[in-house]
C-alpha cells in the first residue's frame, strides 16, 4: 500500500456517492454524456477567492493566470471574481477577451511572443510583460506601426528564487524576464520611446506550500521593485508580485498558511519605500484558485491481477490528467488523492490496495499506485482530486488517439 495526497475539503457524500457542487458524480457523468470528464465546482472557486481576499491586504489586486484552467465557462465566471487575467499566448488572449475580461486588466507574459501575437495584444490595449530587450524593440516597432502607445511592463528575472517551490522561475540563468541588473535600463528606454510603462512583473516560482518561503520571496520582490523604480526615477503604476501559492497534492503536504502570508504582506505594503508610494500591487495565481475545485472522473473498464498486484483499468489516463501520473514537473511519482466516487465515504471500511491505471499503452499511465480503496469493480467511477488546474489543457490529449475529456462547470 502507498499513501495518497489529502482529499481537499468540500467533498461530501450522499448514500455512498461523491457529491460535487451538490450533484452526484454518476449523475454528472450522465449529464456530460460520458466519461471521462472534468467537473469544476465554481462554488469552491468562489469560496477560495473570498477566503484569500479576506487574508490579503485591502486593495491588493488579484489576477488569475488562465493557463491553469482556461475552460470558457470558468473564465467567464472568473471575470467577476478577480481584478485581471494573466495570459501567455495569442490563443489565451482570445480566451480572455471572449470571456469578457477588459483589455486593460489583461497582462501578457511568456517568452517567444510572435509579432502577430504582440500586434493583437497591443491593438487590444493589453499590457505586455516584456521578456527581453529584443521583445521590447519589436513591441515598440509594432506600436508605432499600428499607431498605439503600447502598454509595457518589464518582467524581471529576480536575483533570488522562491525556496521550496515546485517550479523555479527566477534566480540565475532563465528564459523568463530581463535580468534584474538590466531591468531599470529597459524601463527607462521604453518610457523614453513613448510607451505607456505599466511597471514590473516579478515571478519567482510556483507551487510553494511554505509560508515563510513565500513571505521572504515577497519581501525580496518589494525590495527589488523599489530599487529598480528608484533607478528609473518613476513610480510604477503596478507591481505584479507573482504568486507561487501551492496546493497540497501529495501525502504529507499541508495547506499553505495564507493568513501568515497576508499579515506579512500587509506589513510590507503599509511601509513601502518612497519609490513605490502610490503603486498598486497584484498577485497572480493559477492553481491556488482552481486546482482543488476540480475532479477528474473516469470509469473502470477492467479489473485484473498480475503477480499479486490488482489493477483497475480506467477509460481515462495521462492524456487528460498528466500531472496525476507524475509526469508533469515532479521528480518522484507520488499519489494524488483518489477515491471510488460511487463508494465514497462508506462506513464499513473494507478496503484493499489497487493500482489505478489509464487506458494508454504505456507504463507511464498510472493514476494511482497501490492505493487503499473500497473493492473496485468494472463500471465504478474513479475520482482523481486536485484536477482543476493543469489537467485538460496541460496533458497530451492527442497521444494514442482517444477522445478528449469532457468538461463541465457546476454551481455557476
Ligand atoms: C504559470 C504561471 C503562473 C501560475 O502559476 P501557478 O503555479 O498555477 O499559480 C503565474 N504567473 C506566471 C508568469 C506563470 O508562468
Amino acid at each position: 500500500m502507498k499513501p495518497m495526497g489529502p482529499i481537499p475539503p468540500g467533498y461530501e457524500a450522499e448514500d455512498g456517492m461523491l457529491l460535487i457542487g451538490g450533484c452526484g458524480a454518476a449523475a454528472l457523468a450522465d449529464e456530460a454524456g460520458d466519461t471521462p470528464l472534468f467537473v469544476y465546482d465554481m462554488a469552491l472557486v468562489r469560496a477560495r477567492i473570498t477566503m484569500l481576499r479576506a487574508a490579503m491586504p485591502d486593495g491588493l489586486h488579484l489576477h488569475y493566470a488562465i493557463k491553469a484552467n482556461p475552460f470558457p465557462p470558468l473564465l467567464a465566471a472568473m471575470t467577476e471574481l478577480v481584478d485581471g487575467f494573466d495570459i501567455a499566448s495569442g490563443g489565451e488572449l482570445k480566451h480572455a477577451l471572449d470571456a469578457g475580461m477588459k483589455a486593460e486588466a489583461i497582462s501578457f507574459a511568456g517568452p517567444g511572443k510572435r509579432d502577430d501575437e504582440l500586434r493583437a495584444a497591443i491593438q487590444a490595449g493589453v499590457t505586455i510583460n516584456l521578456e527581453s530587450e529584443g521583445e521590447a524593440a519589436r513591441a515598440l516597432r509594432i506600436g508605432e506601426a499600428v499607431g498605439v502607445a503600447p502598454r509595457l511592463a518589464v518582467r524581471v528575472n529576480p536575483d533570488f528564487d522562491l525556496k521550496g517551490s515546485g517550479m523555479k522561475m527566477g534566480g540565475g540563468a532563465k528564459p523568463f524576464g530581463v535580468d534584474a541588473d538590466r531591468a531599470a535600463a529597459l524601463a527607462r528606454r521604453v518610457i523614453a520611446a513613448g510607451a505607456d510603462w505599466r511597471g514590473w512583473h516579478i515571478f519567482a516560482g510556483s507551487q510553494a506550500l511554505d509560508a515563510v518561503a513565500i513571505i521572504e520571496a515577497q519581501a525580496a520582490t518589494v525590495g527589488l521593485a523599489a530599487r529598480l523604480s528608484e533607478e528609473v526615477g518613476a513610480v510604477p503604476p503596478l507591481v505584479n508580485l507573482g504568486g507561487g501559492f501551492g496546493v497540497p497534492y501529495f501525502p504529507g503536504d499541508l495547506p499553505l498558511d495564507i493568513r501568515a502570508v497576508g499579515l506579512a504582506l500587509e506589513e510590507g505594503l503599509t511601509l513601502v519605500p518612497a519609490a513605490l508610494e502610490g503603486a498598486a500591487f497584484a498577485l497572480e495565481l493559477g492553481r491556488y484558485l482552481v486546482a482543488e475545485a476540480g475532479v477528474y472522473l473516469t470509469r473502470v473498464i477492467d479489473v485484473k491481477e498480475s503477480h499479486g498486484e490488482r489493477f483497475a483499468v480506467v477509460d481515462g489516463g495521462l492524456h487528460h490528467q498528466l500531472a496525476a501520473s507524475g509526469n508533469f514537473g515532479t521528480v518522484v511519482r507520488r499519489n494524488y488523492p483518489v477515491a471510488i466516487a460511487n463508494k465514497y465515504g462508506l462506513a464499513d471500511g473494507v478496503e484493499e490496495p489497487v493500482s489505478i491505471v489509464g487506458c494508454l499503452c504505456t507504463p507511464l499511465d498510472r493514476l494511482g499506485e497501490r492505493v487503499q480503496l473500497p473493492a473496485v469493480e468494472a463500471g465504478d467511477l474513479v475520482a482523481i482530486f486536485c484536477a482543476g488546474a493543469y489537467g485538460a489543457t496541460a496533458s497530451p490529449a492527442a497521444f494514442l488517439g482517444h477522445a478528449p475529456a469532457r468538461e463541465i462547470l457546476v454551481s455557476e
